[in-house]
């Protein structure tokens, strides 16, 4: 556990946390799930889950090490077994189960979910909806995940193409959206007949837990979905050993670039399967001929849901020079409209950042820029009278390419602008980075809509739009952002093998 953890602990706090931690929480857990048990890290260690909005302890969980992993790899390594000769149908309809329980605990999952990430309950409301579409989808596509007969070259041969699960599937999770980034790798897992082993964020393992609740409440055999807990000075070696492990066949992970580069390393070892969703710095690119409220709108959903955090996040505004000035006006507007404040009081829109290291990476991002030359329009510093952890919603202009902000992901309620004159400087600007998750632009321009997305450098685009994720559609990234697709049927990919069998001597 952190000092800063430790520090902010205070009566209030104490007061606000038995509140939370109210009879009616039936889903919130202080044990890992393993085989189908709620169990203790071996060592009996433990660490403290604390609400960013105020630093109160919500939950303690275990810290579990290597030897607590191995033991829950090899819980799903059995489950294997089995699980992978369950027809698709009952896997589907485990699946199924599983969904209605969320959906009926949706108000609950949420309330844990505010409370350990910081999120507005609105937001974390929405986000139930979103993770739960994973498991709805899933549930169904299990049913599809069909082989092929191919026409034989020879009349004696028959060739047939199976798809079978890969096997014991790790799934490294972040903490920005707790529920969805499990059930988005889950899902498809467990549908193609894999078992997990789930290793969430440790700001977050709260979601995570409940989530197992609800798996073993609807059925989930023992051992096809574990969820291990650890803080983070065991991450590290956890993570080593799920992707070195001769008995994981695959990992997905969700989370920094950094990360998912030691990660794709270890990998190498056992040429493990691998899926990874990693770090964005999405460019939103306004053409003069955009529509400007949709413009505005498309920034402010993308720019500052979840207080800036998500991947996909809008991280650098490229704005036309004819529109610039009318569009800063409006965003100004819309960011001042924006309310701060703890995710569960009503009518907030702005939570706080989720740990130290998040809130001062932010401050010394807009520090450097200011310094730079930079002005904030909108913003532009903490807000200690709501918490340790609120940064003021910002907007930078005059940002140049030598400031952080225009190089790093913010990942933060700060708006860089950068002005821009032709169609071709501003995919130029937009492309000139080692990410590529998603992008977006407005644009009136028909033709000019075919001709950017086209260019545009990056696995997803939003034209018009600045939320793109759904559970139908495939999201990833390309360049440095990632490998793999996750949602849609190309979701299973990640999960199956094909498996070519050549029947021979055919009379
Ligand atoms: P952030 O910096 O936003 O917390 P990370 O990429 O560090 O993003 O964290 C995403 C997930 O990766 C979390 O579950 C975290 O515990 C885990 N993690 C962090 N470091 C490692 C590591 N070296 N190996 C494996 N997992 C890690």
């Amino acid at each position: 556990m952190s000092v800063y953890k430790l520090n902010v602990f205070t009566c209030r706090a104490v007061w606000k946390c038995k509140a939370f931690s109210s009879r009616n929480m039936h889903l919130l857990q202080d044990k890992a799930f393993v085989n189908g048990r709620w169990i203790a890290a071996a060592s009996n260690n433990t660490f403290q889950v604390t609400n960013p909005a105020d630093g109160c302890v919500i939950g303690v969980v275990p810290d579990m090490n290597t030897a607590d992993v191995q033991q829950a790899i090899g819980a799903a390594k059995s489950a294997f077994d089995s699980w992978q000769n369950t027809t698709a149908k009952e896997r589907g309809k485990i699946l199924r189960k599983w969904f209605d329980l969320m959906e009926q605990n949706g108000d609950e999952l949420a309330k844990i979910m505010t409370a350990e990430s910081g999120k507005p309950i609105t937001e974390s409301k929405g986000e139930v909806v979103y993770g739960n579409s994973f498991i709805d989808l899933y549930a169904e596509e299990a049913r599809r995940i069909n082989g092929e007969i191919i026409q034989s070259p020879m009349p004696s041969k028959k060739i047939l193409i199976e798809r079978q699960p890969i096997g014991v599937a790790a799934l490294i999770t972040p903490w920005n959206f707790p529920h969805a980034m499990i059930t988005r790798k889950a899902g498809a897992a467990l549908a193609a007949g894999c078992t997990v082993v789930v290793k969430p964020a440790e700001d977050t393992p709260l979601t995570a837990l409940a989530l197992a609740k609800l798996a073993e409440e609807a059925g989930v055999p023992q051992g096809v979905f574990n969820v291990i807990t650890c803080d983070r000075q065991n991450a590290s070696d956890v993570g080593n050993l799920l992707c070195t492990s001769d008995d994981v066949a695959g990992v997905s992970f969700t989370g920094s670039t950094a990360v998912g580069k030691i990660l794709y390393k270890q990998c190498a070892q056992g040429i493990k399967r691998l899926g990874l969703e990693l770090g964005g710095n999405a460019p939103l690119v306004v053409f003069d001929s955009a529509n400007l409220a949709v413009a505005v709108n498309g920034t402010m959903a993308s720019k500052f849901r979840n207080c800036g955090q998500t991947c996909v996040s809008a991280n650098r505004l490229l704005i036309q020079s004819k529109i610039y000035d009318t569009y800063v006006d409006e965003l100004s507007k819309a960011i001042k409209g924006l309310k701060q404040g703890r995710g569960d009081e009503a009518g907030v829109t702005a939570g706080p950042l989720i740990n130290k290291a998040q809130f001062d990476k932010v401050s010394a991002l807009v520090k450097d820029a200011l310094d730079k030359g930079a002005k904030a329009v909108v913003g532009g510093k903490p807000a200690p009278q709501l918490g340790d952890l609120f940064y003021e919603p910002t907007m930078l202009v005059n940002v140049t390419s030598d400031m952080r902000v225009y190089n790093e992901e913010v990942f933060g309620p700060i708006a860089t602008v950068l002005k821009f004159e032709t169609e071709e400087e501003g995919i130029k600007i937009a492309n000139s980075t080692n990410s590529g998750l998603a992008g977006y632009f407005f644009s009136e321009d028909v033709n000019q809509i075919f001709r950017v997305a086209r260019k545009m450098e990056v696995g997803m685009v939003g034209v018009n739009e600045g939320l793109i994720s759904c559970a139908e559609a495939a999201f990833g990234g390309i360049k440095e952002s990632g490998l793999g697709r996750e949602g849609s049927h190309h979701g299973i990919e990640e999960y199956t093998y094909y498996k070519y069998v050549c029947v021979g001597n055919l009379n």
